[in-house]
């Protein structure tokens, strides 16, 4: 850590002095001063456990701080190192007090439920949270768990992920996150300071929900197919109801593939998801939904696929959204009729028995 009590004071490593006895802010224990040519300085506990601060800090994620405070603080507002919130026992990295916003620089690996945790604290004492990622979580490539835990929304950009790269001294934006049959591709912008992200903003042009070609929904299922085979397909439960209503997964109707990007509301789980609900809609022998019905289907949906998500609070609006257009899609294409107390089922999607025949009727995806 890079501040530690003096009597009364916060001091910064930097400022420190050898001859001083120095107490974690958190735990009150005595942290000791290192210092060191090729070390960034800070403090470290005597005896360790403590709750507050992560020990074996490394230098990235020190390095990372120092430099965002210094690009907070062109703001002119105080930028406060290490802020610790006696209430809810928790130590940000830092804290804008003026405004109530907290920055996290994440670079250690950490848990969906830990994360909520500390968001959630944070909440508590009314301050808004970003958490930017550093260096160790570049080369990871962006998947459901890390869309859940630091995926952020906004108008233009999308959805998006902000990482700091200390060691380069930028930030690097992972924008535009969609979800293309079954993978996710993304667009990166790199900035250096809070000018440059303002007028990234300013400037972009949204572009990312595009169609998605015929060639690249036939991968995905070539790859399902395999994934079958060999026993690795994550949707066993999915498996299980097509097999019990008698009905090949990979055969599944065309209606049933996003014919564009799809932001990741349901992680990499489009055509899951929609497979799921078609063999609710229109396996059953009834001929028409009561609205009651179709809530209920939606709420098991959501509990099923939709991915959670800690820094978004306007997801509930996008899960709806992408459930009632697959249903305006379906009546689109005659399979239903939507009334505003009831939906009537017209005509049932065909299933293909295997992924030959399927692509024999290709015509139905592209029209
Ligand atoms: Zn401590």
């Amino acid at each position: 850590m890079l501040i530690a009590q003096d009597e009364n004071k916060l001091v910064e490593a930097n400022h420190a002095s050898r001859n001083n006895q120095y107490v974690c802010p958190g735990c009150q224990q005595k942290v000791i001063l290192k210092r060191g040519l090729q070390k960034i300085s800070h403090f470290a506990h005597r005896w360790g456990g403590c709750q507050t601060a992560s020990e074996n800090e490394s230098q990235i994620h020190l390095a990372g701080k120092i430099a965002l405070k210094k690009i907070l603080a062109v703001s002119k507002q105080p930028v406060q190192l290490e802020h610790y919130f006696i209430s809810i026992k928790q130590r940000a990295d830092l804290c804008l007090t003026k405004q109530q916003i907290i920055v996290e620089y994440q670079c250690s690996p950490i848990s969906l439920q830990r994360l909520q945790q500390r968001h959630n604290g944070y909440k508590m004492v009314n301050y808004q949270v970003y958490w930017i990622l550093g260096n160790p979580y570049l080369k990871h490539r962006i998947d459901d768990s890390l869309v859940s835990k630091f995926g952020r929304y906004h108008s233009k950009l999308g959805f998006y992920i902000l990482y700091y790269d200390s060691m380069a001294n930028r930030f690097i934006l992972r924008h535009s996150i969609v979800e293309k049959a079954g993978k996710y591709y993304w667009q990166q912008s790199v900035f250096k300071s809070l000018q440059e992200w303002q007028k990234l903003i300013k400037d972009w042009q949204p572009n990312y929900l595009t169609t998605i070609p015929l060639n690249q929904q036939v991968q995905q299922l070539k790859r399902m197919q395999q994934q079958i085979v060999r026993g690795q397909i994550n949707c066993k439960e999915l498996l299980t109801t097509c097999y019990l209503a008698r009905k090949n997964l990979i055969g599944c109707p065309w209606i049933c593939h996003c014919k564009s990007t799809q932001i990741p509301i349901y992680g990499k789980k489009s055509l899951q998801w929609r497979i799921w609900l078609l063999i609710q809609l229109f396996d059953s022998p009834r001929s028409n939904l009561k609205i009651t019905d179709l809530k209920a289907i939606y709420n098991q949906l959501i509990n099923k696929y939709a991915l959670d998500f800690v820094q978004i609070e306007v997801i509930p609006d996008f899960q709806r959204i992408l459930f009632w257009n697959y249903i305006k899609e379906l009546a689109q294409f005659g399979y239903l009729r939507l009334f505003y107390d009831k939906l009537i089922i017209i005509r049932k999607p065909v299933w293909y028995p295997d992924l030959e025949h399927k692509l024999g009727c290709e015509k139905e995806y592209l029209k």
